[in-house]
């Protein structure tokens, strides 16, 4: 399998060098990119150095780290120092960073191999990657099919091997739908495990960088890489256990909780997967109770309500004054900032900033704002209670299977598709999507494994169980991207 440890392997044996590795997935990103539009920049230099520093340590009988000389995608909204970073956005078409993003600063000081910035929706907002400013990233499954969003560059590039794993940022869905819809493995961490300085913000109380991968074992060992607390970020916490070191543990007893009345899909392909799912489950020794989740119905708006506020303030220092799209004709300083932002912003992001604001107008503040922050708590507390009564939630990770490009669905319709997503970050859960069948055309279909707050090596081992059960039979090897 074309896994972190293969690629190890061949380094290790000697079987390719560090270079040779690193220019094969190169020169698959060069030839699938203008098609599958997966990257947004491809960093060919950076890569080539990193790989002769690599290679230059094996010739030093060096022991190599476990990501050291591992290709990896990096979503467009983590800054990488002196790469561009753009947010998909044309305000930030030609902003290059002069500080790294602790995520990427963790992943380079451990030697991995920057083979480009992934593809997204315009400031993670949205789930098609169509409102990316670049053009949407393809399904590799079928490129008339949508990547997913808003991480959809980064799903795509790992499915399509142009990359070994990927890190994505997830506000409320955004790293496990595309995860979904490309069938790889999409971990959301619990918020707080995994620092948030150097990402740029969308909605700051639920942003969260993960992981997308090939396998189970993959994302466990990244995301062991990613999880130091950092002072840099006040709500860094951390996570305190390998989740690599515990996988592999029976999941015998383990107690799953369903949600068959209030978590479900509309799309019967997609409940069909969560049904296989749970027999497997079943049959590895889990034990599956039946859960209430009445107060699901509510997270829609409470997530819209609040997303939409926090982004209208993040987004509010895109001036022209600053730094990004600056407005070439204008009257006043006035007239510049307000062609700056309706030149610089695309439709999406406009809407949710003037929805945002909005909701925070001293009139509605108490009625919008105010009111979803309450029930956001009472959200939290009644999804801790269910946790204290069951050791994970399985359910579907998008209601519908992947869309067809060009969709025109209203941009209400598409907001509730992040249904079975964004409870979990309204509460601040881990939570992953793994793949876990087909549609009748063969497109990917996700399941969703929620945890207990910190508890990512529980969800990462009962997807290795469950990867282990099914031998891997959810993970469509593509003909294409780096063969080796
Ligand atoms: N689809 C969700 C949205 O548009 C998810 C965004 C995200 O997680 N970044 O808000």
């Amino acid at each position: 399998m074309a896994d972190i440890k293969h690629y190890r392997e061949l380094l290790k044996t000697k079987a390719l060098s560090c270079t040779e590795l690193t220019e094969a997935f190169l020169s698959a990103a060069e030839k699938e990119n203008p098609e599958l539009n997966a990257y947004i920049s491809i960093t060919k230099d950076a890569a080539l150095k990193t790989a002769a520093e690599v290679d230059a340590k094996i010739a030093r009988g060096e022991e190599l780290g476990p990501l050291e000389g591992i290709p990896v995608v990096i979503k467009d909204n983590i800054c990488t120092k002196g790469i561009r970073t753009t947010c998909a956005s044309r305000m930030l078409e030609n902003y290059v960073p002069f500080y790294d993003a602790t995520v990427w600063e963790l992943l380079n000081a451990q030697g991995a191999v920057l083979i480009g910035k992934g593809n997204m929706d315009e400031f993670a907002m949205g789930s098609t990657n169509e409102t990316s400013y670049f053009g949407r990233a393809k399904n590799p499954h079928n490129y008339d099919y949508v990547a997913g969003g808003s991480s959809g560059g980064v799903a795509a590039a790992v499915a399509g091997k142009l990359a070994a794993f990927g890190i994505g940022t997830d506000t409320g869905g955004s790293i496990r739908q595309p995860a979904s819809f490309c069938g790889v493995y999409g971990l959301k961490p619990t918020y707080g495990a995994v620092s948030r300085y150097g990402i740029v913000a969308h909605a700051s109380s639920f942003d969260q960088a993960g992981v997308l991968a090939n396998s189970a074992e993959d994302t466990a060992l990244v995301f062991d890489a990613i999880s130091k607390r950092d002072e840099r970020d006040m709500t860094s916490v951390g996570s305190k256990v390998s989740s690599y070191e515990n996988l592999g543990r029976s999941i015998k007893g383990l107690k799953i909780g369903i949600a068959s009345e209030d978590l479900v899909a509309s799309d019967e392909e997609v409940n069909a997967a969560v049904e296989n799912a749970k027999e497997i489950f079943k049959s590895l020794g889990a034990e599956i109770v039946e859960i209430k989740l009445p107060f699901i119905k509510d997270c829609l708006p409470v997530y819209y309500i609040l997303a939409c506020a926090e982004a209208s303030s993040n987004l509010g220092k895109f001036d022209g004054v600053r730094y990004g799209y600056h407005a070439e004709d204008y009257d006043d300083v006035w007239d510049m900032m307000s062609r700056t932002r309706s030149e610089g912003f695309g439709d999406e992001v406009k809407r949710r900033i003037i929805l945002g604001t909005y909701v925070l107008s001293s009139g509605y503040f108490d009625a919008y704002y105010k009111k979803a922050q309450r029930l956001r708590a009472s959200i939290t507390k009644e999804f801790d209670k269910i946790l204290d009564t069951c050791d994970m939630i399985l359910a579907p990770t998008v209601p519908i299977t992947p869309l067809k490009a060009g969709a025109q669905m209203s941009p209400v319709d598409l907001y509730r598709t992040d249904i079975c997503t964004c409870a979990v970050n309204i509460v601040g859960l881990p939570s992953m999507s793994v793949p876990a069948g087909f549609t009748e055309n063969d497109l990917p279909v996700g399941v969703q494994l929620i945890g207990g707050r910190f508890k990512e090596d529980v969800i990462l081992n009962a997807a290795y169980a469950f990867e282990k059960a099914t031998e891997g039979r959810y993970i469509k090897s593509l003909e294409m991207g780096c063969g080796i």
